[in-house]
């Protein structure tokens, strides 16, 4: 029998998202999260954990809401910032563009290794 292909594609992507198989996990519970592009998120918390009141959507990063009705608003119309993209915003744009140069630069060399 030729295995293994049917085990590695049920791991792929399966994800921490299994009811507690083996019985020993804290009870938890299931929080649903709705973003402004409708995705719905549903991380789980223990019971004793606070439940955070936002929880950014693993599929586009923006933040999600627990009222599908009404999620939180995109902050601006900009999709996913990196986090370069807030320093470049601080900073004037020639500061930015350096960074951003001496960032690729660097990437660049640990690429050639
Ligand atoms: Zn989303």
């Amino acid at each position: 029998m030729v295995g293994g292909n049917a085990i590695r594609g049920t791991r792929v992507g399966a994800g921490p998202t299994g009811e507690s198989e083996r019985g020993d996990a804290a009870p938890r519970r299931r929080v649903s999260y709705w973003c402004a592009n409708g995705h719905e998120s549903r991380p789980s918390f223990s019971m004793d954990a606070e439940v955070p009141e936002e929880w950014d959507c693993p599929r586009c990063g923006l933040p999600g809401g627990q009222d599908e009705q009404n999620p939180p608003a995109a902050p601006r119309s900009e999709p996913y910032k990196t986090h370069l993209a807030y320093v470049k915003e601080r900073r004037s744009d020639a500061d930015g563009e350096a960074i951003l140069a001496e960032a690729l630069e660097r990437l660049r060399q640990r690429r050639q290794i």
